[in-house]
């Protein structure tokens, strides 16, 4: 397995924290190099210090990924630095719970532009490359909440079910360029990503969640480490989904009004 990943360049946005340091740090460790990408770039670049201590191949470049630039900068440093890109890892994104009542508009904005639109940016960076390369995989990260919509979470739902549907057209439509693709669908996984909750019923239902059932971030890097590995010489789309038990969601994470 390890040979489909060394010397893999493989590019991670939202790579300074949480599902995505992990799998930098997981596939690094099996010989991939690894082009991070994320807007906090001290924690970006403790990582590949300590990536490249161990005696791997890593690069950071701060990127936001609401900004289109931005994304096609980091990915035009993977290619300009190692002549390809293997993977393509949509990995950045933002929960921020709250009923629609409560108009968080901003949040909702964010959302969208960071989970929905940075994977459209994406795509559109490596595009081009994997067509005229005719090989290259893109991963992109929806979530439990991609299949099921619940109260409170109904804008982040649509960003992931959003993604889903992106992730689809992708498979259809790059068929001929013998391009792979991934969908990956977490449960509740033990990152930062329930802390940017605003909205105080949702943080502490979220939070209690959390804090009983979710499971270590290097799960999900061993599932992007086997996703790449399969040694499939053929354009083919495969779907994860990774988690605690779908039963353990329920009650859980409803605001006290939707509790029945
Ligand atoms: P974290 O909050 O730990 O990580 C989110 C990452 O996204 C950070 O590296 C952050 O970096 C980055 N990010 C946020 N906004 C931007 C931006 N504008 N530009 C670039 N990078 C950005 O959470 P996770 O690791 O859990 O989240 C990773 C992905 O997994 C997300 O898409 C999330 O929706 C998804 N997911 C996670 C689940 C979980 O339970 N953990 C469950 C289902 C899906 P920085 O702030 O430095 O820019």
């Amino acid at each position: 397995m390890t040979q489909d990943i060394q010397g893999k360049v493989i590019v991670i946005t939202g790579a300074s924290s949480g599902l995505g340091e992990a799998t930098a740090r997981h596939l690094a460790s099996h010989g991939a190099i690894v082009v991070l990408g994320a807007r906090r770039m001290d924690r970006l670049q403790k990582i590949v210090d300590e990536i490249q201590a161990a005696g791997g191949k890593a690069l950071a470049l701060q990127t936001d990924v609401t900004r289109q630039a931005d994304v096609q900068a980091l990915v035009d440093k993977a290619v300009s630095s190692y002549g390809k890109i293997d993977v393509m890892l949509n990995n950045a994104g933002l929960m921020q719970q709250s009923p629609l009542e409560k108009l968080k508009i901003d949040e909702w904005d964010n959302m969208i532009d960071i989970n929905l639109k940075g994977t459209l940016y994406g795509i559109a960076a490596v595009l081009p490359q994997m067509k005229s390369q005719q090989f290259g995989h893109v991963i992109n990260v929806s979530s439990v909440a991609g299949h099921k919509v619940t109260p409170a979470g109904t804008v982040y739902c649509a960003t992931k079910h959003a993604v889903r549907a992106i992730s689809e057209g992708f498979r259809q439509e790059v068929k001929d360029y013998n391009l792979r693709s991934t969908i990956i669908s977490p449960g509740a996984i033990d990152t930062e990503l329930p802390s940017h909750i605003t909205d105080s019923e949702s943080s502490e239902a979220i939070g209690g969640f959390y804090a009983s059932a979710a499971i270590p971030a290097d799960s999900f890097a061993r599932i992007v480490y086997f996703a790449r590995s399969l040694n499939l010489k053929m354009s083919i789309s495969t779907r994860y989904s990774i988690g605690p038990p779908l039963s353990r969601y329920k009650r859980h994470l409803l605001p006290s009004r939707h509790r029945s």
